[in-house]
């Protein structure tokens, strides 16, 4: 049977890549047999009526599933933020770098707009960069104006499924109209296709970019801290976990334990000291959630 990727659901059809070809299949049979309806970004096995179309036979395993936008088997988040207009923020990114590791998805953090940087602004960046490059993260400065950086975003993308996440006006849309030109869509057109249209049904597509897909809706809409426990932070800050297997006591959340490697490492300046205050009023803001019923 052969098998393919649901890269496009819309009115009840899902569009499978298999190779170079898409099928145009119909969901029949999944329903009844495992009950899960298909998402785009599932590895599906179907039958084929015809060259064209076809209809679903099972659904593969998945690795994840995104709620909003729906999409499955995501393995990268592309973080975008601009690095002015608006300014960057290391509070947000530190909280999207925690809600993306959570859901075990590799962050690739860019920072765009490097254009409008002057030289101060584009070294300061560059610092930033570097204390997340120590962190263990890929850190890319673009600009989709001159088109700095783009290329090398390119071998990041291959063979992975990607959303990407950031603010409204950091420069998503324009992200992917620098990595698909071709494709030739104004910003304003690809940004109501990047969610913010007037249309509620979400609808999302995977495009192609180079071996890779990108989905063309960004992910992590919610910034909330929803389904994590205090305990999972430890793991949601790589820089800190790693120092955290030197601490006197397991489990230690690094605030008032004694002989904490944790704290030792923000005195050093091994770790920044805004990671450790975000860390810790991510915390308290997980403390002080109220409980779901
Ligand atoms: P989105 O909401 O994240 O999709 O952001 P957009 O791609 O729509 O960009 C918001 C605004 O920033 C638009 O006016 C873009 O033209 C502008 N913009 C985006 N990227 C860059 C960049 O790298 N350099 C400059 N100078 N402007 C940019
Ligand atoms: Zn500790």
């Amino acid at each position: 049977m052969p098998e393919g990727k649901i890269i496009k659901a819309l009115s009840g059809f899902y569009y499978v890549l298999s190779g170079k070809d898409t099928v145009q299949c119909r969901g029949r049979g999944v329903f009844r047999k495992n009950k899960v309806t298909p998402l785009v970004g599932d590895e599906v096995v179907y039958q084929a009526e015809n060259d064209k179309e076809g209809y679903i036979l099972e659904v593969k395993d998945r690795k994840n599933e995104l709620v909003r936008p729906p999409i499955a088997n995501v393995d990268q988040a592309i973080l975008v933020f601009s690095a002015v207009e608006p300014d960057f923020s290391t509070a947000l990114l530190d909280r999207f770098l925690v809600l993306v590791e959570f859901n075990h998805i590799k962050p690739i953090i860019c920072i765009t707009k490097m254009d409008l940087t002057n030289d101060d602004q584009y070294k300061e960046i560059q610092s930033y960069a570097e204390d997340y490059r120590k962190a263990g993260y890929e850190v890319l400065l673009t600009s989709s104006e001159t088109e700095e950086g783009i290329k090398d975003l390119y071998p990041f993308l291959e063979g992975e499924i990607s959303v990407f996440a950031g603010q409204s006006g950091v420069g998503k849309s324009s992200l992917l109209n620098a990595l698909r030109p071709d494709l030739g869509l104004r910003t304003n057109d690809i940004s109501s296709h990047l969610g913010r249209g007037k249309h509620t049904t979400r609808h999302v597509e995977l495009i192609k970019v180079g071996n890779g897909h990108v989905a063309d809706t960004p992910g992590f809409s919610s910034l909330e801290f929803i389904d994590i426990e205090m305990e999972d932070l430890n793991f949601c800050f790589p820089d800190i976990q790693r120092k955290s297997e030197e601490c006197k006591f397991r489990g230690c959340l690094h605030i008032a334990e004694p002989k904490c490697a944790v704290k030792d490492a923000i005195q050093n300046q091994e770790i920044p000291n805004y990671r450790y205050e975000h860390y810790k009023s991510f915390l308290q803001e997980i403390k002080d959630r109220k409980p779901r019923y």
